[in-house]
């Protein structure tokens, strides 16, 4: 029996399905989940000892490396001078102007603890802000588990095929509309008929959550058109994508700007992190400014501020999401042509350091209907081959891949020749 065996029956007995987050468990590839010991650089080393290449960085937030010695060294300073205190502290204000320089759309950021907490209430500002109820989401996108925007949502939701989770009231649900990813025509029907009742839509501008798919030109600039016709607003959630598309998330990309924007993952270098910030008028609205009340405990938690500077300040570094987008492409043009050459059905995406990889014979995956005819028993087995051969990619057919700067062109020819080898195996099947 592995270690990683061994833990998990342990883990089962107090801890719900053995983990703390449900795509842990493998639910959607099978087998045993791996305990990890420790992480460094484009590796994670599982509790026996194995050293696999590692494309999930923790779901995002690794975008510099595991155990990057900026990170860590500023993490050890600030351990000296205490956790927490639940008052102001200079690294708090550092955080905003850096994230405020960083992204377009920000004049003024809150610092939450998750992205569920993030978007949890950039959601009940904006209803407070325009005092309407309705929100419109789209399928497939994941924007964390409150209430509000657990109904069709990506991501474990979608693994576990229980989109709409038992405990979310139907009351409350019934305020959610939720739309077709890159359906420009539904997003304009549904605002001529109900503009005025609704508050904001929330949208990744990658999706992230149903693996991998850039928005249709057009897509983001037409919400942007109808939150400003109606008076609605426009909420970009760039937990995934923020400082990982592109330095400026994918409103920098994209060139579309959101009123308010989510933010999680990188900016907390994998501590507990989250931040909703974006127009100042409507910023004002939230305690202790405004009527619209939000709070937190540890938020804006100066270990947490610190690591995360440090990896702000990384990618700051000219040319380093370059360097990034560059090895991803590398990554996902090489898996490509090797499915080409032995006949076996993928279409790939890349996009910064995010990619996605989906078992279709489509050649353009863009909406939630293309996902779901996707072969899933097919990347399965390729998800158990790529793990024999010391590849770790998200244990779900339905999340993005993640690359980091410290990740070298070796890792990355190594990765394509596995993902030949798993070909071989698969066009077999
Ligand atoms: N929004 C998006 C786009 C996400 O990808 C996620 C998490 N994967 C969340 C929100 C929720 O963040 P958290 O898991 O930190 O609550």
């Amino acid at each position: 029996m592995s270690r990683s065996e061994d833990l998990y029956t342990r883990a089962q007995k107090h801890i719900p399905g053995g983990v703390n987050s449900p795509v842990r468990a493998f639910n959607g590839v099978g087998g045993t989940p791996l305990f990890f010991q420790k992480g460094e650089g484009a590796y994670v080393y599982d509790e026996d000892g194995k050293r696999y290449i590692d494309y999930v960085g923790s779901w995002g937030p690794m975008i510099v490396g595991h155990s990057h010695p900026d990170v860590i060294n500023a993490v050890r300073k600030q351990l000296d001078f205490g956790l927490s205190f639940g008052a102001p502290t200079e690294v708090e204000t550092t955080m905003a102007e850096k994230v405020c320089e960083l992204v377009p759309s920000m004049d003024m950021v809150r610092m939450v603890n998750s992205g569920t907490e993030a978007t949890m209430s950039a959601i009940r500002l904006s209803r407070g802000y325009t005092g309407r109820d309705k929100i419109v989401k789209f399928e497939g996108c994941y924007h964390g588990h409150s209430d509000s925007l657990l109904v069709k949502a990506g991501s474990g939701a979608l693994t576990l095929g229980v989109p709409n989770s038992p405990g979310v009231p139907a009351d409350l649900a019934q305020h959610t509309i939720t739309l077709q990813y890159n359906d420009i025509e539904e997003v304009k029907s549904c605002f001529a008929e109900l503009g005025d009742q609704i508050a904001c839509i929330i949208v990744e501008p990658v999706a992230g959550n149903m693996n991998c798919i850039l928005p249709v030109p057009g897509f983001l600039e037409t919400l942007r058109q109808v939150c400003d016709e109606s008076g609605a607003v426009l909420i970009f959630d760039e937990v995934m994508t923020g400082f990982r598309v592109a330095l400026g998330g994918a409103q920098e990309k994209f060139k579309v700007t959101p009123d308010l924007t989510t933010l999680g993952k990188v900016i907390g270098a994998g501590m507990p992190v989250g931040a909703f910030g974006g127009k100042k008028a409507i910023m004002e609205y939230i305690s202790p400014l405004g009527p619209v009340y939000q709070a937190g405990t540890l938020s804006g938690n100066p270990v947490a501020m610190v690591a995360g500077l440090a990896v702000l300040n990384k990618i700051s570094e000219e040319g380093f999401h370059r360097e990034l987008e560059r090895k991803t492409s590398l990554l996902v043009s090489g898996i490509q042509a090797a499915a080409d050459e032995l006949g076996v059905s993928v279409a790939t995406v890349s996009v910064g350091g995010m990619f996605g990889l989906f078992f279709s014979n489509q050649k353009q995956v863009s909406t939630f209907a293309d996902v779901q005819k996707c072969d899933t028993e097919m990347f399965k087995l390729f998800f158990h081959y790529m793990l024999e051969e010391g590849v770790y990619l998200a244990p779900s057919a339905f999340e993005a891949g993640f690359t980091s700067q410290a990740h070298s062109d070796e890792d990355i020819e190594f990765t394509i020749a596995a993902a030949k080898r798993a070909f071989v195996k698969l066009a077999k099947v």
